[in-house]
């Protein structure tokens, strides 16, 4: 006989469950959404107007990898130094910001504790941007983006490749089509951070693995940038199994000694678990 007592044990965290997730849309249909970097009112896609202006725009940088020129004048179109001395397999880059506070903290937030909500206004306007950037230069379309790998047991642990929720926000703007299966990994690579740019492209050798057809005209998505050198293994993996032309796409990029900041951040609660730093 199944006892009254057992059915209810059985329900209980279905309901506790149930109510939790009707509690929290409630939530967030009563409260005004907050900004993610000051806490304010008035927000498009989770950041104000204020906050949006204040991004560190990555508008003067070297055309092929992104690298910030601080010394440049906007208009000019100019290469970095590493990219005159050793050309990159990838020609040009879009990366709308530098890795400095508050993109850093946003994506940190994002990465590494699974809070979508920090991530969700620089998705959106990236996405945004790669339109009209297309709009305005339509030979720069790539007939395919692809997503830079992660190893399955990291994508496991952290539960999602960022860079593919990236590539997909941009083709849902764009109508470009994605992928993140074109390039795999063989094996786990040693933590890339701490590393110089000699020591990554040892650690990235026989790293990666095309499996399918490359089109002609491609771009590599990521979230952060810091060196180039993942980005440039994976163009010249790409370069060498038909790829034409490789732009590198990505959100961010470390700035020559690094930008990454120490600002306090403020914490709006998150809807991921919080994850010790892998990446
Ligand atoms: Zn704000
Ligand atoms: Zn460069």
């Amino acid at each position: 006989m199944i006892k009254p007592w057992h059915i209810l044990s059985t329900r209980i965290p279905y309901l506790v469950n149930h109510s939790r997730r009707v509690l929290t849309r409630t939530h967030e249909l009563l409260l005004p959404e907050l900004c993610v970097t000051c806490l304010g009112p008035d927000t498009r896609k989770g950041l104000c107007e204020g906050c949006r202006d204040d991004l560190p725009v990555n508008d003067r940088c070297c055309v092929r990898c992104g690298l910030p020129l601080p010394l440049i004048r906007s208009r000019q179109s100019p290469t970095c130094g590493q990219c005159l001395k050793q050309q990159p397999d990838y020609c040009r880059a879009f990366i709308p910001w530098r890795y400095e506070f508050p993109v850093d903290r946003m994506i940190g937030r994002y990465k590494y504790r699974g809070q979508r909500q920090y991530a969700r206004p620089l998705l959106h306007e990236m996405g945004a941007q790669a339109a009209m950037l297309l709009n305005r230069d339509p030979e720069r379309r790539p007939d395919l983006l692809i997503a830079a790998p992660m190893h399955r047991k990291r994508q496991r642990k952290r539960g999602f490749n960022q860079a593919a929720e990236i590539a997909a926000a941009i083709s849902r703007q764009t109508g470009i089509p994605w992928t993140d299966r074109l390039i795999q990994r063989t094996r786990k690579a040693l933590p890339q951070s701490g590393l110089d740019r000699k020591q990554r492209l040892t650690n990235l050798r026989g790293l990666f693995e095309i499996q399918g057809q490359v089109p002609a005209q491609v771009a590599l998505v990521d979230d952060v940038v810091t060196t180039g050198a993942t980005a440039g293994t994976l163009a010249t993996l790409l370069r060498r199994h038909g790829a034409v032309r490789v732009e590198i796409w990505a959100l961010a990029r470390t700035p020559a000694g690094g930008g990454s900041s120490d600002q306090p951040f403020p914490d709006i609660g998150g809807d991921g678990e919080a994850g010790s730093q892998t990446g």
